[in-house]
């Protein structure tokens, strides 16, 4: 049962607010310079809005996508719908551009890690590197599964989609195109700091936080038009034993964690390429986060290391304003 707080109406000056729990974060949605009438109507349908992807897009709680992997595990063709499919195709894509790094259909892995819970840390031991191993060698992948329509299928039983490392960037893609047609051109939908922004805040450009490592803010960056800005790391969710820390998002290709890099921020023009990409690059980490980040067109990226040293983009680094001191900072052509 998708749980759902829905808190209209508090309004400064032009801007209106109001907050929505999907997926397990907190989504404000703000506006600048639209009626009451506008965001009454635009927060209604975005409460229903999310509310739907919730139910069909959770990787473990059952609904839409649980239904569609058990049909992949049976060899089974699924009837999913428009915005199922096009995360797919999407998925298939990215997981191309990023030679395996981002691969959505390892839901399998995730779930042995323990990580289809919204209860962090998880405690205890790794899973035994066998049974990793075993999921490994059925090599679960996007690009096994076929799409027809509206119809997809599997010819690989062990692919089971996640899509923890984009919907949030989807839903804040829609949110934003549902804005947009209700007439709203100035507004910011904010998932837990992963945020696209469009217009203005009236005369002068959106302020958007950098997050950091560890909670807190970075900097700043000014978005005036229409921007995505996404952060994904290794320091919120993770498992925790007596000695280690294994953080949520795991290399496909070995099916352990990564740990190289403490955070990637990645801006780009839609949520759903920034917050995959945010996840592919975490995964790249130090040695390839610049050729990934290539491949997949982005020209703004921010790397923090653990040891607190920052690599930006020179994209990056004309609209990243600082607001701390962290370790050195290097931009890399
Ligand atoms: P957050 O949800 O903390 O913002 P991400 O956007 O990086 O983090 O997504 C991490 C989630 O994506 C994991 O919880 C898991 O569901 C999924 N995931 C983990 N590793 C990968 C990967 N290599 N490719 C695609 N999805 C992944
Ligand atoms: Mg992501």
């Amino acid at each position: 049962m998708a749980c759902l707080a829905f808190l209209a109406g508090c309004q400064r000056d032009r801007e209106h607010h109001a907050q929505f729990f999907v997926f397990g974060t907190v989504v404000e949605v703000s506006t600048w310079g639209a009626t009451d009438e506008q965001v009454g109507r635009a927060f209604t349908g975005l409460q229903q809005m999310f509310q739907a992807m919730h139910r069909d897009w959770h990787a473990w709680e059952p609904g839409l996508l649980t239904d569609a992997n058990r049909a992949f595990a049976a060899g089974e063709p699924f009837e999913a719908n428009g915005q199922i499919i096009t995360m797919v195709r999407r998925a298939q894509a990215i997981e191309e551009l990023t030679g395996g790094r981002f691969n959505p259909a390892i839901g399998g892995l995730v779930g042995l890690w323990g990580f289809h819970t919204s209860d962090y840390p998880v405690i205890g031991p790794p899973p035994g590197r066998e049974q990793i191993d075993a999921l490994l060698a059925q090599a679960p992948s996007t690009l096994d599964i076929h799409v027809d329509g509206m119809s997809m299928r599997s010819d690989n039983p062990a692919v089971q989609l996640d899509f923890g490392g984009l919907a949030k960037g989807f839903a804040v893609d829609l949110a934003v195109e549902y804005l947009r047609e209700l007439g709203i051109d100035n507004a910011i939908v904010n998932a837990g700091g992963d945020l696209r922004a469009i217009g203005s805040h009236g005369e002068r450009p959106w302020n958007i936080a950098v997050r950091k490592p560890g909670g807190g803010v970075v900097g700043v960056i000014e978005v005036d038009g229409d921007e995505a800005l996404f952060t994904s790391g290794n320091y919120e969710r993770f498992r925790q034993d007596q000695t280690e820390r294994y953080p949520h998002i795991l290399d496909p290709r070995t099916g352990w964690p990564v740990k190289d890099v403490a955070s990637v921020t990645v801006l780009a023009g839609e949520g759903l390429l920034a917050d995959a990409a945010a996840t592919a690059l975490v995964v790249a980490g130090l040695d390839d986060w610049r050729e990934v980040a290539r491949a997949l067109h982005l020209e703004a990226v921010m790397v923090i290391d653990g040891t607190g040293d920052v690599y930006l983009t020179p994209a990056m680094a004309q609209r990243v304003r600082f607001t701390e001191d962290l370790g050195t900072v290097v931009t890399v052509d």
